[in-house]
């Protein structure tokens, strides 16, 4: 499959890894929209939240087991913002799940 974070997980095409263990990988987004903008995907090809069953949301739950040593690893002591989107409307560029974590900064209110 022509997948840039499946390649990304595989090693194929580099990244810089803040976590990785054998479901899941972090690493920081090559276009940062803040100060700290990180990454977590699985490393099953899961296309979207639109995509997330009972079968597979096991990788969901893991995913947000790990984003809070993730979170303290990339120092983000004072918070910080989970983003997932989906779709069209929801401007998903990589259609490969992916959960960005934002912070470094006070964010703004705005999400829409
Ligand atoms: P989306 O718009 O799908 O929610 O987010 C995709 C994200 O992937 C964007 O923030 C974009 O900057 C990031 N991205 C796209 N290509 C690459 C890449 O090759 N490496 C990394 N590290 N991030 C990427
Ligand atoms: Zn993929």
């Amino acid at each position: 499959m022509d997948c840039l974070f499946c390649k990304i997980a595989a090693g194929d095409i580099p990244s810089d890894k803040v976590y990785e263990d054998n479901q899941i990988l972090a690493f920081r987004d090559i276009n940062p929209q803040a100060p700290v903008h990180v990454l977590v995907i699985p490393r099953t090809h899961i296309a979207s939240a639109d995509e997330v069953t009972a079968d597979n949301s096991a990788l969901v739950a893991r995913i947000f087991a790990c984003i809070p040593q993730i979170a303290k690893k990339v120092g983000l002591a004072n918070g910080y913002r989970v983003i997932t989107n989906c779709g069209e409307d929801g401007c998903q560029s990589v259609k490969h799940l992916h959960f960005h974590i934002l912070g470094g900064k006070k964010l703004t209110e705005n999400m829409g």
